[in-house]
Order: C-alpha cells, then sequence, then structure tokens
C-alpha cells in the first residue's frame, strides 16, 4: 500500500518540480480529497521567485508545497470522519490548525496559536498535487449549483470579502475598487451581490476593466487615460466612495483611495506594498475623518465566500486562462512576462 501521487514543490527561488511524492496514511479525523481545480495566485509565485516578503523573514521556508485555492472530491475518509463520503464536492479553508493548543481544545479552532497555513506559512502541503489531506473541521460541502472550477475561487473570494465587510454596505453605497486582480474583481462582484448602488472599479487596463464589468461593476475608469478623483465625483454626485478597496499595492494609488473616499469613509487595504511610504497624504484623512483598515483576510470566511457563489456571484470574467498540472512549471517560468494577459489562471489537476 504505498501509494504515490504527482505533486509540485519549490525547493528554492525559480526551483519547481513536478514529482512523484510518497502519500502517508489517512488519519482518522481526515478527508483524502482528489483535487479537481487550483487557482494561480501571486502569492505562489512571489514564493517560486523568492520575492514573497514571507521567504524573506523565514516564514515560507523551503522546499515548499505551494498551493492554497482549489476544490476537489472526496477520494477516502478516516475512520471518525462523519459529514462526508467518497464523491462528495468539497473546498476547505486555507489554514489547518493544530487541534491540540489552548484555543483549538476550547472549541476555537480560528484562533489557534499553531496554524499551518495552506501552501504558504508554516505549510501545510498544497494543492498543486494529485490529492490533499484535510482535517473534516476545515472542510465544506460545496452547493450543487456551484461548479468546482467556482469553487476553487472561494479562497481569493474570502480574502476579497474580508475588505468588503469592513463597511456595512446598503444599497445608498458606493464602493470603488482600486486594481483589477482577482481580490479586486471578486470584491467588486461581492458589492455588487449586497447591491451597492455603484460599484467603480479603477484600472490601467481595458481588458481586465472589461471582465470587472463582467463581474457585476457598475463603473469602470482607466485611470491611464481619466482623472480616477473627478469620474468618482461625477457618478457620486461629489459624495465620493463610501467604501474605497485599495487593492494594487501602488504607493500612489493609496492617496488616490483617500481622495476618491466619501467624508467619514472607509479605506480598506487588502494588499501588500513592501516598502514604507513617503508622501503619505495625512491630511486628507485627518480632514474626512477617514477610517483606514487593514485586511489579511479572516481566517474561516471561505464558506460564507462559498455561500455568495451559490448566490450566482459573476466570477467567469477573471478567468482568463486554464492550463494542467503538467503546464505548472513552464508556466511559472514565464509568469513574470504574462502578469499583464492574467487575471485568474485556473489548472485543471485531475482530468
Ligand atoms: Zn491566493
Ligand atoms: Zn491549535
Amino acid at each position: 500500500m504505498n501509494r504515490t501521487m504527482k505533486a509540485i514543490t519549490v525547493y528554492g527561488p525559480n526551483d519547481m518540480r513536478l514529482e512523484r511524492v510518497a502519500m502517508r496514511p489517512l488519519k482518522d479525523d481526515e478527508v483524502l480529497v482528489k483535487v479537481e481545480w487550483t487557482g494561480i495566485c501571486a502569492t505562489d509565485i512571489a514564493i517560486y521567485t523568492g520575492n514573497s516578503s514571507f521567504v524573506k523573514s523565514g516564514e515560507i521556508k523551503y522546499p515548499c508545497r505551494i498551493g492554497h485555492e482549489w476544490s476537489g472530491t472526496v477520494e477516502e475518509t478516516g475512520s471518525a470522519v462523519k459529514n462526508f463520503k467518497k464523491g462528495d464536492r468539497v473546498i476547505t479553508d486555507n489554514g489547518v490548525s493544530c487541534g491540540e493548543c489552548e484555543m483549538c481544545r476550547s472549541g476555537r479552532r480560528f484562533e489557534c496559536t499553531d496554524i499551518r497555513s495552506v501552501g504558504t506559512i508554516n505549510c501545510w502541503d498544497g494543492c498543486y498535487a494529485e490529492y490533499m489531506y484535510m482535517p473534516e473541521c476545515h472542510t465544506y460541502h460545496i452547493s450543487d449549483n456551484v461548479s468546482l472550477e467556482h469553487a476553487a475561487l472561494a479562497e481569493p473570494l474570502s480574502i476579497a470579502l474580508g475588505a468588503v465587510k469592513k463597511y456595512d454596505i446598503t444599497e445608498n453605497s458606493t464602493v470603488a475598487v482600486i486594481g483589477t486582480g482577482a481580490i479586486a474583481l471578486g470584491a467588486a462582484a461581492l458589492a455588487g451581490i449586497k447591491r451597492a448602488r455603484n460599484v467603480i472599479v479603477i484600472g490601467r487596463k481595458d481588458f481586465k476593466l472589461n471582465a470587472a464589468l463582467q463581474c457585476g461593476a457598475t463603473h469602470v475608469i482607466n485611470s491611464t487615460k481619466e482623472d480616477a478623483v473627478r469620474r468618482v465625483r461625477e457618478i457620486t454626485g461629489s459624495r465620493g466612495a463610501d467604501l474605497v478597496i485599495e487593492s494594487s499595492g501602488g504607493a500612489d494609488t493609496v492617496n488616490e483611495a483617500m481622495n476618491i473616499a466619501a467624508k467619514r469613509g472607509t479605506v480598506a487595504m487588502p494588499a501588500f506594498y513592501e516598502r514604507t511610504l513617503d508622501g503619505f497624504a495625512v491630511d486628507t484623512l485627518v480632514s474626512k475623518e477617514l477610517t483606514v483598515k487593514g485586511v489579511m483576510g479572516e481566517f474561516g470566511l471561505v464558506p460564507e465566500a462559498a455561500s455568495y457563489l451559490a448566490k450566482g456571484l459573476p466570477v467567469d470574467g477573471m478567468i482568463t486562462q486554464r492550463i494542467e498540472l503538467e503546464d505548472v512549471p513552464e508556466f511559472f517560468a514565464h509568469a513574470h512576462e504574462t502578469g499583464g494577459t492574467r487575471i485568474k489562471a485556473m489548472v485543471r489537476i485531475n482530468k
């Protein structure tokens, strides 16, 4: 019974290998899941190149079995598993709690002090692999009307949801999103499904802005052609945006976010900047009485994100490529050249 599977491991900067690896025995409380779809994330690429700040800080160590955005079907269940059976379509949390610390033992597993993040920090083996192991308590059924491909977007959508939840959106709200990556478009889609009156996406590439319209944006602004601050004022009758989500990670766009926000508005920041900021428009923050909130994505939001997929969240527009597991090393080797043509690339793992 020495089984093996195909899996991708990053051994060091720009050293990725697709190999056959040994499969360990399944624990009593675990499900073994056949991976169907994996999403390629900028974080995966940053681990691959070594540019990730978590690689530099030593929090992500090589060799690393990357990949944290995925869906699959249950292949086997441990003897103590109650709620899953072979063939069930599932997604999981993006972290695995230890089960042994004080928080875990008091039933607060999302506050675990020794979380292993899937495919990243304190790495739980990731999903560029034919199979994933996952404790039952971090595994969730997918609603019948959600495809496995869309279900693999639940993890990045959970980060977008963390940003959208920083403000209580109503039918009078204007939400502006700066950036056109998967988290930005996911945030636009979530703001739309929460019935915000205006969902404005600001970016620099027309094809990504068209994708934003498919994901539910009511207005898009190409900031290389138009003054975003002026356009937002026009759209909102000079009020500005109640919630601005700055997801582009640019130093200039932080000030743009402050300028776009309405008086007493909220600016949510789910991007990393990898530097300190000079020229921050602090008086704009003070005089407009803005609330600025950092967003790391909350451990535990994946099932809530998936519930929006079940309600028909429009996410098709963000999928720009589909490749197979064998193509992944080549894709990563060229990822820096193809970033401009990509929003979310998906990997079909098991055919
Ligand atoms: Zn990701
Ligand atoms: Zn724990």
